[in-house]
């Protein structure tokens, strides 16, 4: 019985799947097929049904929520079966006293030890045990208490190396172009010398010089870079057969989800750790062992991070043993989609196909034909805001059962946010941009996480100078140089020249006392490592440093906020605490360090996401928005010029498409701002390659293909689709107008948004003693 209800709710190729035990195997699936959820239930059979410990299984996912989820996920299967097994009813039917204490139980037997996460977080947990035993060409050294350094650390870093240490022009080598560059080489694999190698011209050797110093830099802080959490675990593991060894007998069965969009260290880091690193397939051990790896190729959409899908389609070549049935033994296909109707289903199904470079697949439709896709030409980028927002709100209205969460608004690029974000924030309408101003981006997290990393790990100078006089405590510029100045003459860490109080006395004059308080206050902290969890640390710094004081002082509404915001990261710890059980500063740190801003995105918090195409993958919403469906802008233009450059594009429209269960809409505008300037923009190449019976339009005919501008769409709004008008078009409102709301009351107008069809009113009901800002078009109102 339990095996039933662990494989009941998954189709006969899922369940192939699942039951897949030791060996390899790929499965490959179009998008909403259940490949994530098989591959969840892949590890909970694994447990329940072929007995593996969780420590041995070593699952990774695209982002930390996609962990988070997946964690919930199998504790929610497991509890379900537990409470089946113990006693005899559903979870559901047990007392909640009861089922939290079964959840609890399996949360520390099952989940608790399982290694779930992104590349970045497993691997880096793997160098908090190991980095000490890398060897380095160039005999840098790090320590386990290493500094994560984000991309602004990152940034400045290079900008500093660019213009001040080796004086390069900075227009010549821009740093953002050097950091991709430096970046790229680290996804290659490749030194400084192999960068300089692959490309020997002046550019190739100045980079490879920047490469090489910054890695000097790096070192000296103490300090990893993203793609160091996965190129240095690659290149320990080749030289160091033992660390190799110990990490292959410890992950026995590997699991990851997106495959498609894995780059060439993640592929070479899955191929080490599943096979010793032996290259010859025939002297593989399968046994207890297995590689279960799940994707999409035309869900692939990172090629710009260096991600390959022929690493998805060697997988049987790179894994299998190559005897004649190996197809079906290494590869599971998965035909059914599950998540959208057969509308939605069929429109991506006919888009994607136009991609030339594809491996065909089935992908059938298991749900009815559903609502038409509805496509929405816009004046101009507020007015598609306007229509968007509008959609939303009234399909919120309609039924009790939708809420804001179910709603999704997909772009290509960030900034498109903007207009988007006016109107639901005029409306009241919460909402959340997934990726947009990172809460730990913001300076007084930066300021607070610097003091934590500055205790972890006091060579990590770039935290210690960013808070030496954060709140001020009278350190001023001049000293600081000197002091960084003696740690550059003396090529040591800025900590030995501050723990140093005779050089204090010498460099500092009249700030030698702030300076030495700032450095017992780090150093006191930094004994009680071992001993104090996280949150104590981060308590005690707050209060000691004066930092929360401070903020409290200056008494401004933006201190408050920023205040708010250090709590929020003190819960952040609290929270992290109490789900990892390592209540340790150093892996609170390394969690802060890769919290991806898909974090943001909170479950069941009933807020409509806005989010980039990129940000979406993996995800799904009742109601999808693709808004901003332009020649230039999606496809972009660098698509318009390269053919391969524009299947990428179509694969994100694929995406895109595919993340919408139950209703698609399309927007675009015929005029948009770009660049400070209004442009003509013409309807993108996509919407004229999706099924025009599929297309809810105005008037019958065809969306033109848009090969030149000026190209004119018979399509336009639908009067359906539009918020029923309540009032006539001709229907004026000025301030001062006096009106009638059957909830509100009485009340007159104080402002006037906007003219014609897009007026909004802001309206004083003095009986509620509040302000409302209304659409006299859809609101019931009456005119006194
Ligand atoms: P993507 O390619 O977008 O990552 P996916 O292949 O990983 O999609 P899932 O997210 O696992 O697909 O599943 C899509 C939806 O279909 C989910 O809501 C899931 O719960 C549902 N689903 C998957 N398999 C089944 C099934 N056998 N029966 C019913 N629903 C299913
Ligand atoms: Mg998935």
């Amino acid at each position: 019985m339990t095996q039933v209800s662990l494989l009941d709710a998954l189709n006969p190729s899922q369940r192939q799947a699942v039951q897949h035990f030791c060996g390899p195997l790929l499965v490959v699936a179009g998008a909403g097929s259940g490949k994530t959820r098989a591959l969840t239930h892949r590890i909970a059979h694994l447990v329940r049904q072929h007995q593996v410990d969780p420590a041995e299984i070593l699952a990774v996912t695209f982002t930390n929520k996609a962990a988070r989820e997946m964690k919930e996920r199998i504790e929610q299967l497991f509890a379900e079966q537990e409470a089946h097994e113990q006693f005899g009813i559903p979870l559901a039917q047990l007392e909640p006293a009861q089922a939290t204490r079964l959840k609890s139980r399996v949360y520390q037997r099952i989940i608790k030890p399982l290694w779930v996460g992104t590349f970045h977080s497993l691997f880096s947990q793997i160098l908090r045990l190991d980095i000490e035993k890398y060897q380095d060409p160039k005999g840098r050294k790090w320590t386990r208490n290493f500094s994560i350094f984000d991309e602004s650390d990152v940034q400045s870093l290079i900008k500093e190396i660019v213009t001040k240490q080796l004086n390069l022009d900075d227009r010549k080598f821009d740093p953002k172009s050097v950091r991709y560059a430096i970046s790229n080489a680290k996804n290659q694999g490749w030194t400084p010398a192999d960068l300089e190698h692959h490309q020997p011209n002046f550019r190739g050797r100045t980079i490879a010089q920047v490469y090489e110093v910054y890695q000097d830099q790096l070192a000296a802080n103490n300090g990893l870079d993203f793609d160091d959490l996965i190129w240095i675990p690659v290149q320990l593991f080749r030289q160091n057969e033992q660390v190799l060894a110990y990490w292959h007998q410890r992950f026995r069965h590997i699991l990851v989800d997106e495959y498609q969009d894995t780059n060439r260290t993640q592929y070479e880091l899955i191929r080490l750790l599943t096979t010793n690193g032996e290259m010859q397939k025939s002297k593989l051990n399968w046994q207890n062992r297995s590689i279960f790896v799940v994707g999409d190729a035309d869900q692939s959409i990172y090629k710009f991070r260096g991600a390959d899908f022929t690493i998805l389609m060697e997988f049987q070549e790179a894994f299998g043993d190559g005897l004649p049935d190996d197809d079906t033994r290494t590869m599971v296909k998965l035909e059914e989609n599950y998540r959208s109707t057969a509308t939605i289903l069929q429109a991506a199904n006919a888009l994607i196909d136009n991609n030339t470079e594809r491996i065909e697949k089935v992908l059938k439709p298991t749900r009815s034909q559903g609502d038409p896709i509805f496509c929405y030409q816009a004046d101009d980028e507020m007015a598609e805001a306007e229509f968007v927002v509008n959609a939303i709100k009234r399909l919120e209205n309609k039924d009790p059962d939708v809420s804001w969460g179910d709603f999704a608004i997909l772009y290509r690029t960030n900034a498109q946010s903007r207009p988007f974000e006016e109107v639901l924030m005029r409306w009241g309408i919460p909402y959340i941009v997934v990726g947009g101003q990172r809460f730990y981006d913001r300076k007084e997290i930066k300021d607070v996480v610097a003091y934590l990393r500055a205790v972890v790990n006091p060579a990590d100078s770039l935290s210690l100078l960013r808070i030496i006089n954060v709140p001020r405590r009278g350190i001023g510029k001049s000293t600081i140089d000197k002091l960084t100045q003696a740690a550059a003459t003396l090529n040591v860490p800025l900590w030995e020249i501050l723990s140093d109080e005779t050089s204090i006395h010498t460099l500092a004059g009249r700030s030698a006392k702030p300076v030495i308080q700032f450095v017992q206050l780090l150093e006191h902290w930094h004994q009680q490592l071992a001993q104090a969890k996280a949150t104590e640390i981060l308590e005690g710094l707050l209060r000691d440093s004066g930092y929360l004081e401070d903020l409290k002082a200056q008494a401004t509404e933006e201190a408050e906020e920023r205040a708010r915001n250090v709590m929020e990261l003190y819960n952040a710890a609290r929270q992290f605490e109490e789900e990892q059980g390592d209540p340790s500063l150093e892996a609170f740190l390394s969690n802060v360090s890769l919290a991806s801003d898909l974090d943001n995105l909170q479950e069941g918090s009933e807020k409509v996401s806005l989010m980039t195409l990129h940000s979406s993958k993996g995800l799904e919403f009742p109601v999808v928005f693709l808004v901003g469906m332009e020649q230039g802008l999606f496809p972009n233009f660098r698509a318009l010029e390269d053919p391969a450059a524009l299947e990428e594009e179509r694969r994100l429209c694929y995406v895109g498409i595919t993340r919408a269960r139950e209703q698609l809409f399309f927007s675009y505008a015929s005029e948009r701002r770009l660049y400070g300037n209004r442009e003509a923009a013409i309807p993108s190449l996509f919407l004229s390659e999706l099924p025009k019976e599929l297309i809810e339009l105005d008037k019958p005919g065809a969306i033109p293909r848009p090969l030149s501008r000026g190209t004119t769409l018979p399509i336009s709004a639908t009067p359906k689709a539009r918020p029923a008008a309540r009032h006539s078009r001709s229907e004026q409102w000025s301030i001062g107008d006096r009106l009638e709301h059957p909830q509100f009351g009485r009340g007159h107008i104080t402002h006037v948004f906007g003219s014609g069809e897009r007026v909004t009113i802001a309206v004083k009901f003095p009986g509620i003693g509040q302000q409302k800002i209304l659409d006299p078009r859809i609101a019931p109102i009456q005119k006194l």
